[in-house]
């Protein structure tokens, strides 16, 4: 074959290969897609800023983030929408009817859930019949995740990572479970010993065998928390990451270098965090004594919190999970979406409105940096 021949080949080859492909994702053999559909339930104080991260400016000692919950929607090939999931369903908003140590803490001081409201009321105002949903997967077992299962039909699956504590209060006086928590509803536990499969150096389960929703292993948090990846659409293959709890601020994974190569920093969001970011606790190598440059900062401005009493019930753990899903938070085709995103609220669109056209719509380009700018629900710098 002539030379040339031989480096057109090549160009395109390199052409065809989409940055998707970089993570391990299998291609699509099927064309199926998951549809993905956001709702905040609230506002919630989860604690402290230093159980979640480090170090913390003096002024955001207390950690308030947005409750999100996804709806997922199944179109198999041919293009029939057939099945429809909940990713988490959020927290309970009559929360004295929690166990008794959660209650007595809203009791105590409701406001630390703000505007509260129930997935299961808002599906049902959004003309979504609770009994269409086969199955609540929960990222994880924690209350802001597992809602109350009481309010779903039993018709409604329940599907958890293999490794969740399912014990319920009062047999396990520590638990945050009710036994009304499970009851009634089919339990399927996903196992992620039997995986064949590796996405982002992830152990991944196919879950409906064609290519359109990837249960991903993510320890750390908690033991047998799950991450999903909805593929939204194909040709051009774009996902969303449901990225859960592996970090509870964004600023645990932000900067990284992939991420500031294909998103840009805008300038002005630049110029303005030179004065915004403080310099007594921010550092990088061009920045000067209160003039914080973020361009020659390589590594997230956060760390995540290993004091006693952290959310992370293994902080090293999180970090390793931390560190493989900054792949899918630098990538050109994955919209990264973790529950607790304080810079989404006001700028992820919600419920009707649909998360799959992200990359068309440029939305990632408008949510990445917001946290960094002053005012923003998440700045804390
Ligand atoms: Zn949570």
């Amino acid at each position: 074959m002539h030379p040339t021949h031989i480096l057109s080949l090549l160009t395109l080859a390199a052409g065809a290969f989409a940055s998707w492909q970089s993570l391990g994702i299998p291609a699509s053999s099927t064309g199926a897609t998951l549809s993905v559909q956001a709702f905040n339930v609230g506002n919630l104080t989860i604690g402290t800023a230093t159980q979640i991260v480090h170090p913390v400016v003096p002024g955001h000692e207390i950690a308030t983030v947005p409750v999100f919950a996804f709806l997922l929607k199944h179109t198999a090939a041919g293009g029939r929408t057939t099945r429809q999931f909940m990713w988490d369903i959020g927290i309970r908003k009559d929360l004295q009817n929690a166990v008794p140590s959660v209650a007595a803490e809203f009791n105590a001081d409701p406001a630390v859930l703000q505007e509260p409201t129930d997935i299961t009321e808002l599906l049902v105002e959004g003309g979504v019949n609770l009994t269409s949903i086969e199955a609540v997967i929960w990222s994880h077992a924690h209350l802001d995740h597992f809602g109350d299962m009481s309010k779903w039909p039993n018709s409604t699956n329940l599907i958890v990572g293999a490794e969740t504590d399912l014990s319920t209060y009062p047999t396990n006086p520590n638990a945050t479970l009710q036994p009304s928590d499970l009851a009634g509803h089919n339990l399927t536990k996903i196992d992620f010993t039997k995986s064949t499969l590796t996405i982002g150096s992830l152990p991944a389960i196919d879950f409906f065998g064609d290519g359109s929703f990837y249960l991903l292993d993510s320890p750390g948090h908690l033991a047998g928390q799950m991450t999903g990846l909805a593929r939204v659409t194909v040709s051009p293959d774009s996902f969303v990451l449901l990225a859960a709890d592996t970090a509870h601020h964004i600023g645990v994974t932000r900067p990284r270098p992939l991420l500031a190569n294909n998103f840009p920093c805008p300038g002005d969001v630049l110029a303005a965090s030179r004065s915004a970011i403080s310099t007594d606790f921010f550092w990088s190598p061009n920045s000067s004594l209160g003039s914080f440059d973020l361009s020659s900062r390589a590594s997230p401005l956060l760390g995540i919190s290993d004091v006693p009493g952290s959310l992370y019930a293994d902080p090293a753990q999180s970090q390793v999970t931390l560190d493989k899903l900054a792949a899918f938070d630098g990538d050109e085709d994955v919209l990264m979406v973790i529950a607790h995103d304080g810079s989404n609220v006001g700028a992820l669109p919600v419920f009707p409105n649909k998360l799959d056209g992200w990359k068309k719509e440029g939305l990632k380009e408008t949510l990445v940096w917001r946290f960094l700018e002053m005012g923003d629900f998440a700045f804390v710098f």
